[in-house]
């Protein structure tokens, strides 16, 4: 975090006189299929700060064939979770970059204890960066299980589809490309239960872990996504500015 930006909570934006809240560090927590993605990507619009998903950061390093690519394919495929030290070492590496100096926006990690102590530990070592702000997105079971198994994505634009809530115009085909859609190979019911497993024995205590520290909110994730990204800008925003 630079120190120019570190004293306060209220930087200029280049365009206007308008004040924003430095945004900082953000967790988005909620479990697999919540939207943590998708509103990553409409909160990257307010605050213009990146998002760092672990899962999207893994994916990478497997279509690369890295030797973290090798490891981690086949625990991704079965739906377990890569050891913390790999994790940790590729998001220390990620938080290197210069784009992280007013914020980001953490989405899939932490997602264990052990995780969630380390960037606690890294964080405090930084006593001028702003502390973390956690928003868990809640989304009942059922509805994870069609967002995810119905979940389709353009190889070429990445526009993702829902087969059941929102289907391509042609069955399997993107509107915008025309490209053959994919799904993910871990968007079975099969692998999907076995997410669910995973979260619900180790990345649960973590939502309670930033529950307990407080600058913690919780949004309903049944809503369009516009209407939740206004509720997490105004959860951060709140949160910023709570002592
Ligand atoms: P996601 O795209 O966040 O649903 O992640 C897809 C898969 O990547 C997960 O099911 C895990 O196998 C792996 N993964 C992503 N983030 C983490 C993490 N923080 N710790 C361990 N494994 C992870």
């Amino acid at each position: 975090m630079s120190s120019s930006v570190s004293s306060g909570v209220s930087m200029q934006s280049g365009r206007d006189t308008e004040t924003k809240t430095v945004p900082g560090p953000i967790l988005l927590l909620g479990a697999p299929g919540v939207g943590k993605g998708t509103q990553a990507k409409e909160l990257i619009k307010t605050w213009n700060i990146p998002q760092i998903s672990t899962g999207d950061l893994l994916r990478a390093n497997v279509a690369k064939g890295t030797k973290l690519g090798m490891i981690a394919k086949q625990i991704m495929g079965r739906g377990e979770l890569v050891p913390d030290s790999l994790v940790n070492e590729m998001v220390a590496l990620r938080l290197l970059e210069p784009d992280t100096a007013t914020g980001y926006i953490l989405d899939g990690f932490p997602r264990t204890l052990v995780q969630a102590n380390w960037l606690d530990g890294r964080l405090a070592a930084q006593p001028e960066a702003l502390p973390l702000v956690a928003v868990s997105i809640q989304v009942n079971y059922n509805q994870l299980l069609r967002r995810i198994t119905g979940r389709r994505s353009c190889p070429v634009c990445q526009t993702i589809y829902n087969v059941f809530m929102h289907p391509p115009q042609r069955d399997g085909f993107c509107d915008v490309e025309g490209a053959a859609l994919i799904q993910r190979a871990d968007d079975t019911e099969e692998v999907f239960k076995e997410r669910m497993r995973a979260y619900a024995a180790l990345t649960a205590p973590v939502v309670e872990h930033y529950r307990a520290l407080g600058r913690f909110a919780e949004v309903d994730g049944d809503r369009p996504i516009a209407t939740i990204a206004a509720g997490i800008v105004a959860a951060v925003e709140r949160l910023r500015h709570t002592a």
